[in-house]
């Protein structure tokens, strides 16, 4: 029910936004007050756009509109920095929870959780992690199939790493569902990836958080959902968090696995795009050089020389 709320006042602020936009009562100010306007400013902190921490106010001001304009530029949207209506209904598309610009991996001192960015969450060489999904949601079979599909998708297409399953407490990679919290900006977001080091431990491990509350539709369904409708394909999802697992950071190519949000003609997205494999071959071949130069010195460095051709060769032959 609150979540019921939280999305019906999202609606009717940003309609009365979207109506005052429109309709302006007065000329513009250099400070203007926009009904709803926290709520914006709070999704662009969120993804990144705006350099600021809430609480937020309605009032207009220079920070917000050049994050409304990088925004824009990124969703290939007219970049103007003013809040249109083609921005407002961007801004409400389904999309991931990970941030798109200006945030770090950390995990040092006290952070025992961190966004995920590139593949350093896991120790240099590693050619296999496990994989586990969260015992208490009592995923049904046909759910974990999507994933163990999914996970085969990435390592058969991107030949860097393979996935093997184990129990959910043992598993570098965490699988679960989870409730959000409710708020307006929440409500938009249909999964994340977060990378958390556990107290006592050393061991990081990559967490995959899927809002519960939205109705996931299988492959098996034979049916395409409508996000219109609550209804999310669960794959497209999978496939979009498994991509941050493996380093990969969003990407405005609309072909992109990465796209941050699920546009209403791509709500079943599963293949990876050239862009998406070459993006994971530059970071898997530069880490493995580094790793050589670093370690081993000049005869290693030869060797870190050899498998970044050969992942070449591998890329070119998956093209053909
Ligand atoms: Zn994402």
């Amino acid at each position: 029910v609150a979540k019921k709320v939280a999305k019906e006042t999202a609606k009717s602020v940003l309609n009365y936004t979207i109506n005052k936009i429109e309709n302006p009562e007065e000329p513009s100010l250099p400070e203007e007050e926009i009904d709803g306007l926290y709520i914006i400013k709070e999704y662009l902190s969120d993804f990144g756009y705006l350099q600021q921490h809430g609480p937020f106010n309605n009032l207009t001001n220079n920070e917000t509109t050049s994050a409304i304009e990088i925004y824009q530029r990124n969703f290939n949207l007219q970049a103007k920095g003013n809040l249109n209506i083609e921005t407002l209904q961007q801004i409400l598309i389904p999309r991931c929870g990970v941030p798109d610009i200006n945030f770090e991996y950390n995990l040092s001192g006290t952070n025992t959780m961190s966004w995920p960015k590139g593949n350093m969450w896991f120790p240099k060489g590693k050619t296999n992690l496990t994989y586990g999904f969260a015992p208490e949601n009592k995923i049904p079979l046909n759910a974990t199939k999507v994933f163990r599909n999914a996970l085969t998708r990435w390592s058969t297409t991107t030949k860097v790493l393979n996935f093997t399953e184990t129990s959910y407490d043992d598993a570098n990679i965490k699988i679960g569902f989870y409730n959000s919290v409710g708020d307006v900006v929440d409500e938009i977001v249909v999964g994340d990836t977060i990378i958390s080091l556990e107290l006592n431990s050393s061991v990081n491990s990559g967490v995959i958080r899927l809002d519960a509350s939205k109705y996931w539709i299988l492959p098996t369904d034979n049916y395409t959902g409508s996000w219109q409708d609550g209804e999310f394909d669960l794959e497209t999802v999978a496939m979009h968090q498994i991509g941050h697992l493996l380093g990969l950071d969003h990407s405005f190519e609309n072909d992109s696995i990465m796209y941050p949000a699920i546009l209403p003609s791509q709500q079943r997205k599963v293949q990876i795009s050239v862009s998406d494999n070459e993006t994971i071959h530059r970071l898997y071949t530069i880490t493995n050089t580094t790793k050589a130069d670093a370690n081993y010195g000049y005869v290693e460095s030869s060797s870190g020389l050899i498998t970044s051709l050969f992942l070449g060769f591998a890329f070119v032959a998956m093209l053909n």
